[in-house]
């Protein structure tokens, strides 16, 4: 076992990532060491590179980032029993305190003293990363690393698609970044029967097609929500799934949404957001939800079964593969908004 490792931190506030040898984490009685085999890159990552309002406020450097992966277990502590070395695994990285008042009521998800690996402490984005045993996840062996190292956003999708009824029922995704496009993915899986996907970016538009959109519109051309509405008889969708942040967006999923509907935001918008309460909330007697991360461990239950019953194809969102010590061109491919998912092997490519 080695002292030190290598790890892509952010050392100091400002823009971009350093690598740096650090010691390898040392383990408490509860806790897990492993050994990470594939990790990917999150539009979070992407802001914490680029040093936004928001990672001014949040990141405390020096820390290891890095929030998606999967990799094989180590070392575990004493007290811990569940896992094993040798075990396949991944991990919920939002650490709930177990105390407060939701954590007590079973939404360990919404805790208030949630601290997230890889952005509060340090991440995945090296050789060794340190979880407390309550937060792995065991993996069938037959889950393909590539699909172990996104978990964390598919969890995302998988918690905003069953937050409510989905089979027989039409779906609007309005956003098709990654969670988008596994939304989509997730959404057929489960037995929506249309889904509507809205997105302004001609790449991911095609990549909506491929993960089994029914109906791919441009909101920048033509009247989206006029199509919509004439596609479903006039009617409008049953779910709105907001998968983009953005405010025009998110209006025109509440316009496309049915009376009755469900809407379920995922999206973070980085202003406010005007609506038309009365007429696409109140009148409409819709169901607004705010989601926020994954049902522990409801969504990650559900998520397994979907992935070893086959019925998620994610292949088409995978993009380049490479190791840890690329970062930089695998940022840039990333900001360019061309790129999927991109893996990073902190311990040397898959044979
Ligand atoms: P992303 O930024 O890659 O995807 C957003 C997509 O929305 C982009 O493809 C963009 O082109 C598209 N878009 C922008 N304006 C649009 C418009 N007017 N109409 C249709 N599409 C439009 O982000 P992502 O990584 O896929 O994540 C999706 C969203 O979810 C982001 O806002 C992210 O911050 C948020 N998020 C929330 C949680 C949570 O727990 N609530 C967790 C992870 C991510
Ligand atoms: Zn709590």
């Amino acid at each position: 076992m080695p002292a030190t490792m290598k790890a892509l931190r952010k050392t100091k506030a400002g823009k971009g990532l350093e690598m740096q040898a650090v010691p390898v984490p040392s383990i408490g009685p509860s806790d897990v060491l492993v050994r990470v085999k594939a990790t990917s890159i999150c539009g979070t990552d992407l802001h914490i590179y680029g040093w936004d309002r928001w990672s001014q406020g949040r990141i405390k450097p020096p820390v290891t980032l890095g929030h998606e992966f999967c990799g094989v277990v180590e070392r575990v502590g004493e007290e811990v029993a569940a896992v094993k070395p040798g075990d396949f695994v991944s991990a919920e990285m939002h650490v709930n305190c177990g105390h407060c008042h939701q954590c007590r009521m079973g939404e360990a998800h919404i805790c208030q003293n949630v601290r997230v690996i890889g952005i509060d402490q340090d991440g995945a984005f090296a050789e060794f990363v340190k979880i407390p045993a309550t937060n792995i996840w065991r993996l069938d062996p037959a889950i393909p690393e590539h699909y172990g190292a996104i978990l964390d956003p598919l969890g995302n999708a998988v918690h905003t698609v069953l937050a409510g009824a989905i089979a027989g029922h039409t779906a609007l995704v309005t956003g098709c970044g990654p969670i988008g496009l596994m939304s989509i993915a997730v959404a057929k899986a489960c037995d929506s029967s249309t889904v509507f996907a809205t997105e302004t970016n001609d790449h991911r538009r095609s990549m909506a097609k491929q993960m089994g959109a029914d109906v791919v519109l441009n909101p920048a051309e033509g009247d989206a929500v006029k199509k919509i509405l004439e596609a479903t008889g006039g009617t409008g969708v049953d779910v709105l799934l907001e998968m983009s942040g953005n405010a025009t967006a998110i209006q025109q999923g509440f316009k496309a949404l049915r009376a009755g509907g469900r809407a379920s935001l995922l999206g973070i918008p980085t202003e406010n957001v005007p609506l038309d309460l009365v007429n696409d909330v109140i009148f409409k007697g819709a169901t607004v939800q705010g989601i926020y991360g994954r049902r522990m461990y409801q969504t990650w239950v559900q998520m397994t079964a979907l992935l070893k019953a086959g019925r998620v194809n994610l292949e088409p969102l995978f993009g380049e593969r490479v190791v840890l010590e690329k970062f930089e061109e695998a940022f840039a491919k990333l900001q360019s908004g061309l790129a999927g998912k991109i893996l990073m092997y902190p311990n040397g490519m898959p044979k």
